[in-house]
């Protein structure tokens, strides 16, 4: 047997989530909704709203939140800003101090066998553009 319509239920829940209600008002929204699986359903639904509602109005920022997140914005900052000439320059560098190490190897490998595991390890090392690659089509 139900106590009270669903529509006046209904029409009452969201004052009922803010305990704005009456004594016996609460207690026959209470005993309704005990019983009607509907009401029941919509009450839930509005509850999980209001947590929701709730956690977003009064959120909980950590003291240094913003220090934390402008120190890693800046710490990113560097890397994504860094003019690409110095990075050309550091790269060629590599490359250059990786050829003539190639070099140097592939001379002494050389007296041995022509075709040595080492030297096609370092043919097959990264080219220019492909180091570039990843940095480039990203951001
Ligand atoms: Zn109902």
């Amino acid at each position: 047997m139900k106590t009270m319509k669903c529509s006046k239920v209904l029409k009452l829940l969201s004052r009922h989530l803010d305990r704005e209600l009456s004594g016996p008002e609460q207690e026959a929204v209470n005993r309704h909704l005990a019983e009607c699986a509907g009401c029941r359903q919509e009450y839930e639904l509005l509850q999980s709203e209001h947590r929701l509602l709730r956690s977003v109005t009064v959120p909980e920022i950590p003291p240094y939140f913003t220090a934390r997140t402008l120190a890693r914005i800046g710490a990113l900052k560097p890397a994504s800003l860094l003019p690409k000439l110095l990075w050309q320059t550091a790269v060629s560098l590599l490359v250059l101090a990786g050829i003539g190490l190639g070099i140097i190897l592939g001379s002494t490998l050389a007296t041995g066998s022509s075709t040595s595991p080492e030297l096609a390890a370092l043919n097959s090392e990264p080219t220019i553009e492909e180091l570039f690659a990843p940095g480039n089509g990203g951001r």
